[in-house]
């Protein structure tokens, strides 16, 4: 081998749902090397889905190792990697021992709908006995609204949000914790006896690969807990007290840019990890959305559609959450975002080609969708886990409407690429709503925008353009620009976004909506129709 020449790079770990990979980056977002390992799925029962927190672990090891050494062998040293960040998937719950570092039980992951009779508890005493008000509550409006000045006792889901930001739903973590104290005797026990250590992906990674040294969880991954005050940034008492919970299970709340620790082992040893980013925050910094009004969604497993507020909390009343977009370091001003998630984009696609064996590969399926001009009158609710943004309805039912004797498997899988537009526009209307802003377009990243007519459908369905951006890992760039801001590496300085100029300028592609007005409400219409028949089926 020849001489190996140091240089400037910045490393990113992404966990999500389906895979872990590890990217290393320029200062111009090039990829100088990567690597990405597919880890186990579980399915236990219906609605359940688990991950092995030490399989999460070691792929995370190989990935950096694998992808360490395609950097030597394009000719740099390992320690131009000069800082690395994490982004991860959210609200997936983990729970391990502090006395052995090893996990009590396997991970419950967010679209995880088994939590459904934990929810329906919460809710009731949500109505009932309601939660103590905090300290630190400080929505005026709210105050004005139920005419109280600081009352004791707060009741229903509203009072949840006010501290939150988040609706109650299986989706958070706070649900998926209190399942496992209740259902899992190693986690009951660990409860009891203050062994108990709660994490979110971000925090079991940081805390293993710093050697079990750190035990943090970053803001905006803490702020999909419920049991973050989304004001204060910190936990809250009124929260640990409604559910139930330990305050010593908790690690501390840490910014999203600042040197948290060093890597302890592996071929990156040494190297600092700088930032630590929810994916769906991630990918709206790689995005560069970080100014009040910018909007992205990302279509992987699920879609994640996230609007900066900026400096504001805007307090949805059509279905979608507040939540910490990002803080730039630990004097920062948070950053907060609007946010509709639904579980299922991706993963329909996915189902298709496992499950109903219609395609062989994921890509096959814009073609196979190409083969017929329409769906043939078949619409497609993929409430696969219940309905998320905007509907929150856990009970709601998968429905495919509109069969007859003509429909193919084509007119199927175009009827799911279409779901997957009217799932959006749902969310941007409600969106329009909340803070009366008509979105004109929209910044895609993940998979599932590899596909060109994916984009045209959402585009013609959504009635806005859609703009692809040439970079397609904003989910890993977002973490690793976190990492480098937090050391100034390349002059990055989140505050200013002009720093970043230099970052990802390759071309991008735009999709506008072709499809006359009137049949794009009547569709809208019908899909409307289409999700109220599936609403609470399973009661
Ligand atoms: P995640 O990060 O959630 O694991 P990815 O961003 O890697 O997800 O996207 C993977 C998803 O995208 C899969 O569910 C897959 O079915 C879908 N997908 C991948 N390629 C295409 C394509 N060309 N057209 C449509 N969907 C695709």
């Amino acid at each position: 081998g020849g001489m190996l020449t140091r240089g400037e790079f910045v490393g990113s770990l992404d966990c999500g749902t389906t895979s872990v990979r590890f990217i290393i980056f320029d200062r111009y977002a090039n990829v100088v090397a990567q690597h990405q390992l597919e880890f186990p799925q579980y399915y236990p029962e219906p609605g359940w889905h688990d991950h092995d927190p030490l399989e999460i672990l070691s792929h995370a090891h190989r990935c950096i190792d694998e992808t360490t050494s395609l950097l030597e062998a394009a000719g740099w040293t390992s320690d131009s990697v000069r800082v690395i960040g994490i982004t991860n998937q959210r609200e997936t719950t983990v729970a391990w021992s502090k006395g052995t570092g090893e996990p009590l039980c396997r991970a419950i992951v967010w679209d995880d709908a088994r939590t459904k009779n934990t929810v329906k508890h919460f809710e009731h005493k949500l109505e009932t006995v309601g939660i103590r008000d905090s300290p630190d509550y400080d929505s005026t409006a709210q105050r004005q609204r139920e005419g109280s000045n600081g009352g004791v006792w707060r009741k229903g889901v509203e009072a949840l949000r006010c501290i939150t930001g988040l609706p109650l739903s299986t989706y958070f973590s706070a649900i998926k914790l209190r399942w496992m104290i209740d259902h899992i005797p190693s986690v009951t026990h660990a409860h009891d006896t203050d062994d108990l250590q709660f994490g979110t992906v971000e925090s079991w990674l940081l805390y293993n690969l710093t050697g079990r040294a750190v035990s943090v969880c970053e803001v905006s991954n803490a702020s999909r807990t419920l049991l973050m005050n989304i004001r204060t940034l910190q936990w809250d008492p009124a929260l640990l007290e409604f559910f139930g919970l330990r305050e010593s299970i908790l690690p501390k709340i840490v910014s999203t840019s600042e040197v948290y620790g060093c890597i302890a082992s592996g071929s990156l040893k040494g190297v600092p990890v700088g930032g630590l980013v929810g994916d769906q925050q991630g990918a709206l910094v790689g995005n560069r959305c970080l100014r009040k009004g910018e909007a992205k969604c990302t279509y992987g497993t699920g879609a994640f559609l996230l609007f900066n507020t900026g400096e504001e909390i805007v307090e949805s009343s059509h279905g979608l959450l507040s939540t910490v977009a990002y803080q730039a370091g630990p004097n920062a001003k948070p950053v907060y975002a609007l946010e509709g998630s639904t579980s299922v984009a991706g993963s329909a696609i996915t189902w298709l080609r496992d499950r109903m064996k219609f395609i062989k590969s994921a890509k096959e399926v814009n073609a196979l969708a190409a083969s017929v001009p329409s769906t043939g009158g078949v619409y497609f609710v993929t409430a696969f886990s219940g309905l998320l943004a905007p509907y929150w309805d856990p009970g709601a039912a998968g429905m495919l409407i509109g069969l007859s004797q003509y429909t193919t498997p084509a007119h199927i899988c175009r009827a799911t690429l279409e779901a997957n537009a009217f799932s959006t526009r749902a969310i941007i209307e409600s969106m329009k709503r909340d803070s009366g802003v008509q979105l004109r377009h929209l910044k895609v990243d993940g998979g599932m925008t590899n596909g060109d007519l994916a984009m045209s459908i959402l585009a013609d369905l959504g009635g806005f353009s859609v703009v692809r951006p040439e970079m397609r890992e904003a989910t890993a760039l977002g973490s690793a620009i976190m990492a480098g801001a937090a050391i100034r590496l390349f002059g990055w300085d989140l505050e200013r976004p002009e720093t970043l100029s230099e970052v990802n300028t390759a071309g991008s592609r735009e999709f506008m909506p072709t499809m006359m007005d009137g049949e794009r409400e009547e569709k809208w219409t019908k899909w409307q129709r289409a999700v109220e028949r599936c609403k609470g089926w399973d009661e």
